[in-house]
């Protein structure tokens, strides 16, 4: 409820930034932090991959390639999952919207949900240290805790730190050149965004280069101001 009684929307937050800007860590921390609930359109996609349906097989090629999925299957991807009830909550949105089309779409449901973008907050990166952050980052395959061979070890080698599980993996699209054309796709489609986000007055910008949790704390901060 706010001051005058009527209940608040559920909380948006988008996480904006190329690959390997860190999206999916900071989404895992908010998520945990806030009640939040994370959505990930590349889990989402690498999921109807591994499960064959139409929008797996129709996608495959294209996120081998390091391209980007048609906004017809992403959108519809994402409307499916924000229909379940635990989005409810609010959601943190990682890696959505990518393109001007996957944003007005999002405008579209939010709407017709009587909910808005709280947030849109931008990680700021040095383009050629993600090609090296990308290339040593792996995940538990059983929790999907993420780990990094530098930055973010696990404490006993090959074992996660969460769940105990001995099952890391790599992703099949982490390679130096499929890594090329993420970042080009991020700078020739995902990038306008900012502007987008912008005149809309809810862009916010995070140096996302330093410490994990220095980053996490700045990102809490507006998300604390965003949802409150
Ligand atoms: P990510 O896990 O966010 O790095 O996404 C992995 C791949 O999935 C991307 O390189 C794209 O091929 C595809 N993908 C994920 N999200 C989107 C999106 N919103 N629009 C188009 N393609 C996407």
């Amino acid at each position: 409820m706010d001051g005058s009684g009527t209940p608040q929307a559920a909380p948006v937050l988008i996480l904006l930034g190329p690959p390997g800007a860190g999206k999916g860590t900071q989404a895992r921390l908010l998520e945990e932090r806030f009640g939040l609930v994370q959505l990930s359109t590349g889990d989402l996609l690498r999921a109807a991959v591994a499960a064959g349906t139409d929008a797996g097989n129709q996608a495959k090629d294209v996120m081998d390639a390091g391209g980007l999925v048609g906004d017809d299957i992403v959108v519809a991807i994402l409307r499916d999952r924000m229909a379940e009830p635990d989005c409810a909550k609010g959601v943190i949105l990682d890696g959505f919207p990518r393109t001007t089309g996957q944003a007005g779409a999002l405008d579209r449901l939010l709407t017709d949900n009587g909910q808005a973008v709280n947030a849109a907050i931008s990680l700021i990166v040095d383009d050629v240290k993600m090609v090296v952050r990308i290339s040593g980052r792996f995940t538990c395959g059983a929790c999907g805790e993420g780990y990094h061979e530098a930055f973010k070890p696990p404490k006993q080698a090959d074992t996660c730190d969460v769940c105990g599980a001995r099952d890391m993996q790599r992703r099949a699209d982490d390679t130096p050149k499929t890594v090329m054309s993420r970042l080009d796709a991020y700078h020739a489609e995902t990038a306008p965004l900012l502007r987008y986000y912008g005149d809309k007055g809810v862009l916010k910008e995070v140096d996302a280069m330093g410490d994990i949790n220095a980053i996490a704390r700045d990102i809490a901060k507006i998300a604390d101001h965003a949802t409150t």
